[in-house]
């Protein structure tokens, strides 16, 4: 039986019937309306138990241990029938690329398997108070005792932390060296004593981020996801592949968002059509769903550093359709009270929500640097610490 048939076997056991109707018809409001009557993550979940989350991965690892080619084709049937298809949090995304390149084949075993059925939420623990654009001179400190690690330190800007179950930890394991070489990439459990996270609050009012103040939380060795003191390496898997994503990669399901929200170009183009457009509002309306489909196209083609193209572009065409979204609205969405009730205050919500496009997942800025130095071969940014053990370094 071919991979298409096999899934559509497995697909017609999760999902009601009128989810294929409504899909094949393109009917995605009331596709919308199923999905949100059975589940994002329940559907995600029983993909996942029958390895249709990562179908390349190994079996031992929750997939099916499919050739790539069969599962592009099995992912490509999932997204022409819009199911949803990413589990919530970063762990598919961020952490099962790096686990899957540097972690033990027990700890694969440990990790990968509930990271595609979503039963494990991952969260992010990179950024520190001193150290974003800067990841490498971070502080928080790691330190071995017998079969387990001691990390106490801080963290900020936790996405979803305070929904998660697993931290993606990077800590300081060797701080007599120079900054990357003495970082080790870790899983932390955030319910263990000495984790405490402390509710960030956005300007849109709602709660996204944490700070994770760690204490003395013991980690297992087993919970190493790199080995020791490197980390940086590791971490980097991740943050490739967060710049991929945040390059506009979809999420599977009817919403045809990306996890960087804000409205599309096909609801501010309705928008358009109700509310009319000036000659120059017109122009820039065209650009922006030029940008999206050129954006669509070449995404799924960015390995490695070139990533940090699609992301800036993404950051930057997000947020001109939400400014020009408000715009075409223009006295309606003046009175924003902080609520999402009316369709315009949602408008608002995003084009908010959208301004953090070009900080996540590191800045614009430091996007550019990496396109400079390492796509187009220019001369790294002058460093007079270079080679320097991380204590004789100054830090923010
Ligand atoms: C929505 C959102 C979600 C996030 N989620 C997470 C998360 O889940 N986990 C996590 O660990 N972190 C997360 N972050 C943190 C994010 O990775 C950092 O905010 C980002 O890397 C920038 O670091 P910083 O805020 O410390 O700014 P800084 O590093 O202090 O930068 C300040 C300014 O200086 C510029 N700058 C700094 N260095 C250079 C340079 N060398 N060249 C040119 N310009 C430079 C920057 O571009 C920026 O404009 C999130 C951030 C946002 C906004």
């Amino acid at each position: 039986m071919g991979v298409v048939n096999e899934l559509d076997n497995d697909l017609r056991s999760i999902l009601p019937g009128e989810w294929f109707t409504f899909a094949e018809g393109r009917d995605w409001n009331a596709l919308r309306e199923v999905q949100q009557s059975v589940g994002s993550q329940a559907i995600v979940r029983a993909l996942g138990r029958c390895g249709w989350i990562a179908p390349h991965w190994d079996v031992e690892h929750g997939g099916r241990g499919l050739p790539e080619s069969d599962a592009a084709l099995a992912i490509a049937h999932l997204d022409s029938l819009a199911v949803p298809r990413i589990p919530r949090g970063t762990g598919f995304v961020l952490a099962a690329p790096a686990i899957r390149q540097f972690a033990s084949e027990e700890t694969k075993r440990r990790f990968l398997p509930k990271i595609v059925t979503g039963e494990e939420m991952w969260a992010q623990l990179f950024s520190e108070p001193g150290a974003g654009s800067d990841l490498a001179s971070l502080a928080c400190r790691a330190v071995r005792d017998g079969g387990e690690w001691v990390a106490s330190g801080q963290k900020v800007w936790t996405t979803l932390g305070h929904e998660a179950d697993i931290g993606m930890l990077l800590a300081r394991t060797d701080p007599d060296v120079p900054k990357n070489n003495g970082i080790t990439y870790f899983a932390v459990d955030l319910r263990a004593p000495g984790v405490e996270l402390r509710p960030l609050i956005q300007m849109t009012g709602e709660h996204e981020f944490n700070q994770v103040f760690l204490s003395d939380v013991r980690i297992p060795d087993s919970w190493r996801i790199s080995p020791v003191n490197e980390g940086w390496a590791a971490s980097n898997a991740s943050l490739a592949a967060e710049r991929i994503t945040l390059s506009g990669q979809g999420a599977g399901g009817p919403q045809k968002r990306s996890i960087l929200g804000g409205k599309t170009t096909d609801e501010v183009l309705a928008l358009a059509h109700d509310r009319g457009l000036t000659p120059v509002q017109r122009q820039r309306l065209v650009e922006a769903w030029i940008n999206a489909k050129t954006l669509g196209l070449t995404v799924g083609r960015m390995r490695g550093p070139a990533g940090s193209i699609t992301k800036v572009m993404k950051a930057k065409s997000n947020q001109e359709l939400q400014c020009l979204a408000l715009e075409i609205l223009g006295a309606d969405v003046i009175g924003w009270d902080g609520g999402v009730k009316s369709e315009y205050a949602r408008y608002v919500r995003e084009f908010l929500r959208t301004r953090a496009n070009s900080i996540e997942g590191g800045t614009s800025e430091i996007q550019r640097n990496i396109i400079g130095e390492q796509v187009l071969g220019l001369p790294r940014e002058p460093n007079p610490w270079a080679g320097q053990p991380w204590t004789q370094v100054p830090r923010n």
